[in-house]
């Protein structure tokens, strides 16, 4: 194992054969704004083999204030979220695959792309788009790992298809408010989560993961759980892998 990864090796809950299945694992990322490229880049750092990502946006100006993967230059070369993000994290870490798609999100391009893939990271707020990846990890029985900031508070939360309910029924309990703000640090902080909870799945699939949703809005000092399973909602989606 090389030496980028000794600290990991070296720590007891990864280890050398932890850190082979990180290397030998393939995931991916819905969305790249402030939370996808937060789980991004701690994973690429991580030695993830090869992660596919897909956001079908170009990089703006206001990104920089809060996308810790894009530069000015990424901006004034008109570059795709995608195409500057397997850039940026190339540099930090060339000997991992990094594949970019830019078209509309649907199961069949998931399919095509990510047929293998372990597990499936979203930091997209988009109904369409979190309904269209509900679907495929339910089809696919892969788990979902959901991070982003809804109703003004970081909420994050790892859907287990046969275990818990689907993020379709999860998200329904809150109102959809597009703040037009955005509470980067509070990002930060839901991404690093989705990272660990990845991390965890990679390296022991039984591994202890959060089974509740994690509400976090540390500017009013609130840190909440609640356990998915107590939600009763179940749609014609997860109705039929109910464990
Ligand atoms: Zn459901």
């Amino acid at each position: 194992m090389t030496e980028r990864y000794s600290r990991q090796v070296f720590y007891r809950h990864i280890g050398e054969e932890g850190q082979r299945k990180i290397c030998n694992s393939h995931v991916a990322i819905i969305g790249l704004g402030a939370v996808g490229s937060v789980v991004a880049n701690h994973l690429a750092r991580a030695g993830v083999g090869r992660i596919t990502l897909f956001d079908p946006d170009y990089v703006r100006t206001i990104d920089l204030q809060h996308n810790l993967l894009f530069s000015k230059e990424d901006v004034q070369k008109g570059r795709l979220k995608v195409v500057a993000a397997k850039q940026s994290l190339n540099m930090i870490n060339s000997t991992i695959r990094i594949k970019g798609n830019e078209s509309k999100l649907s199961i069949e391009t998931l399919l095509h792309e990510t047929d293998d893939v372990s597990i499936l990271v979203v930091g997209n707020t988009n109904p369409e788009v979190i309904s269209v990846c509900n679907e495929f990890c339910f089809l696919k029985n892969i788990p979902l790992v959901f991070g982003g900031i809804i109703d003004g508070k970081g909420r994050q939360m790892s859907i287990f298809p046969g275990e818990t309910p689907c993020l379709n029924c999860v998200l329904q309990k809150y109102k959809w408010i597009d703040l037009k703000q955005n509470d980067f640090l509070t990002s930060d902080l839901i991404g690093s989560y989705q990272a660990m909870d990845v991390i965890k799945f990679l390296v022991e699939k039984n591994a202890v993961i959060r089974k509740q949703i994690l509400t976090m809005d540390p500017l009013n000092n609130i840190h909440e759980e609640m356990l998915i399973h107590e939600l009763q909602e179940r749609c014609a989606v997860c109705a039929s892998k109910q464990g």
